[in-house]
């Protein structure tokens, strides 16, 4: 791709001028709108100091603003940092340290957190703002005085560190100075997941990230440029979500619906009815709580048409299930990673989809499985899955040891070594088998949890299930697992453990199983923190 990401957006509103960028709770933007805010905003920031290159942290939920701070930021020639709300102080520390931030953009609710940090950290610039921001109402009609009680709202103080987006906005110039960007120049750092290791930042560039969003359009063959609708409820401080659901939408003119949380069911699904969404990226647990929720008869989901499931296995019964519940919307599993902008890999949309495989590598991706040796291994067997493409990252920020590690020369490429476990058929359809990391070794045997979990999560009474490794004596280690049954529903562990025997070795079956009366622990991209489970377990003994 030979455009950058502000490009894209320009397009966008050359194209589109009139058409809604942005529906949030009512307030609609449209595209000349979101393109002149992100160009006041880039002006303000070049006012403020920040030079093409700087990090600009910005932690915010799916709202308006995060849209336009991403692009205003780009357009000032600077980097954005996305940071999960979901950070406790120390993860932001962290962040905000490794990434050499000077300047963070965040919500007022989250502002607090800020505080208690802020002391050690780079930071010497705090933009604020608050939902209310978005909305055409008066705030205080509008901001529940529950937040307040609870002392999560505060009045920023107007010191010249602390400063209001509002007031940002007001600039007015037309243009604000050209900061020339090249498509390889660095746009996003993307901290990973964390689900198995401490964050680093992906350095992704103006190219990775362009390129996957047409990758996507290429994939999704029948999109409408100018008439979709996405319904954009998984967050866009993850890239998977800045991808599927914001770039795409940009790329291809599409009207994005913004949902903040996405853990509330209700406000998805009434969403999907007030809008007539057609696509829905989503992630399994995802579609699994609108399968499950009560409420969901209720509401008309016929508009979807086409959804695509990635970062974590989509069971077939999912998928069948969400179909029959929207009539008959394509429900398709992909796979990628933050390192690859992120996917890598998706089922045919109208072709033939197999059950647990991610697909087919995306148009542009080269995928090979890779054994120990360093050499591909014959179609069928279990190597690593290693990567090249134009949406593969730049490397690791500050550290080089561990881009060495994960970004290879060979066969005149640079692939991606993803850290999966993989098999290939005849037909090219890849499967995962696990994480490397997550292998569990019992007395020799090598046990993927993924299978465990399929097992636990095919009984009747289970609602959420994940099987870990914890040490043991004899066998090095055992199989253990944390099961969270559906609501009214009983089991004992003797008869999940009978349960699993009956469909997995022996050795894989779980030797001790822990019940949970809350969901499993997860990460701001919804996936079981299956480390933590496991070390939580270690210090229950
Ligand atoms: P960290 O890299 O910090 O440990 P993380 O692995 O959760 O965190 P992400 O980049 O968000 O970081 O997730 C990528 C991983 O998610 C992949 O490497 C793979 O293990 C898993 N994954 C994604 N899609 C699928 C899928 N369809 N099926 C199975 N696994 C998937």
């Amino acid at each position: 791709s030979e455009q950058t990401l502000p490009q894209m957006l320009e397009r966008a509103a050359q194209t589109y001028p009139d058409r809604v960028a942005l529906g949030f709770l009512g307030a609609n933007t449209s595209y000349r709108e979101l393109w002149q805010n992100a160009q006041r905003l880039a002006l303000a920031l070049q006012k403020m100091g920040v030079k093409p290159g700087d990090r600009v942290s910005v932690m915010l939920p799916n709202c308006p603003q995060f849209v336009t701070a991403f692009f205003g930021t780009l357009l000032a020639g600077a980097v954005v940092v996305n940071t999960s709300p979901l950070y406790v102080a120390d993860e932001l520390a962290h962040q905000l340290s490794d990434s050499g931030s000077e300047t963070l953009l965040l919500l007022d609710t989250f502002y607090p957190r800020y505080t208690q940090i802020q002391d050690r950290v780079p930071v010497g610039r705090v933009i604020v703002t608050g939902i209310q921001d978005a909305l055409p109402f008066p705030k205080n009609l509008l901001y529940p005085l529950k937040a307040r009680r609870e002392g999560s709202w505060v009045d920023v103080p107007g010191d010249a560190h602390v400063l209001r987006y509002t007031d940002l906005l007001k600039f007015q110039s037309p243009t604000p100075e050209p900061a020339p960007r090249q498509p390889d120049d660095l746009a996003l750092l993307q901290y990973t997941g964390g689900t198995t290791g401490v964050p680093k930042g992906a350095m992704l560039s103006h190219r990775n990230l362009v390129a996957n969003a047409e990758q996507g359009r290429a994939w999704m063959t029948d999109l409408k440029d100018g008439q979709e609708v996405t319904l954009a409820a998984i967050p866009f401080f993850h890239v998977y979500g800045m991808t599927v659901a914001m770039n795409l939408s940009i790329l291809t003119g599409a009207t994005m619906v913004l949902v903040p949380n996405a853990r509330d069911i209700k406000m998805v699904l009434s969403q999907i009815q007030a809008s007539g969404a057609t696509l829905f990226p989503g992630v399994p647990t995802l579609y699994n709580a609108i399968n499950n929720h009560p409420d969901t008869p209720k509401y008309d989901l016929t508009s979807i048409r086409a959804c695509i499931s990635g970062s974590a296995p989509l069971l077939l019964e999912t998928a069948r299930r969400f179909r029959e519940i929207t009539g008959g919307a394509n429900l398709v599993e992909g796979y990628g990673l933050t390192e690859a902008s992120p996917i890598t890999h998706t089922n045919p949309i109208f072709g033939d989809q197999q059950e647990g495989s991610i697909g087919l590598p995306m148009p542009g991706v080269d995928a090979i499985v890779v054994g120990e040796d360093g050499q591909i291994v014959p179609t069928g067997e279990v190597g690593e899955l290693w990567v090249a493409g134009p949406n593969i990252m730049l490397g690791y920020w500050q550290r080089p040891e561990a881009t060495q590690q994960t970004l290879r020369e060979a066969h005149g490429q640079t692939w991606l070594l993803t850290g999966d476990m993989a098999t290939v058929d005849e037909d090219g359809y890849f499967r995962i088998v696990d994480r490397k990391k997550d292998l569990i070794l019992v007395g020799g045997h090598n046990v993927y949890p993924r299978e465990v979990d399929e097992v636990l999560n095919a009984h009747p009474a289970v609602l959420e299930a994940a099987a870990v490794g914890l040490p043991d004596e004899y066998r090095g280690e055992s199989v253990h697992a944390v099961v969270h049954l559906k609501p009214g529903e009983k089991a004992s562990e003797a008869e999940i453990i009978a349960y699993c025997r009956q469909h997995l070795s022996s050795y894989k079956a779980p030797r001790s199983v822990e019940f949970r009366s809350e969901e499993l622990p997860k990460t701001a991209a919804m996936k079981i923190l299956r480390r933590q489970l496991a070390e939580e377990a270690t210090d229950a003994r």
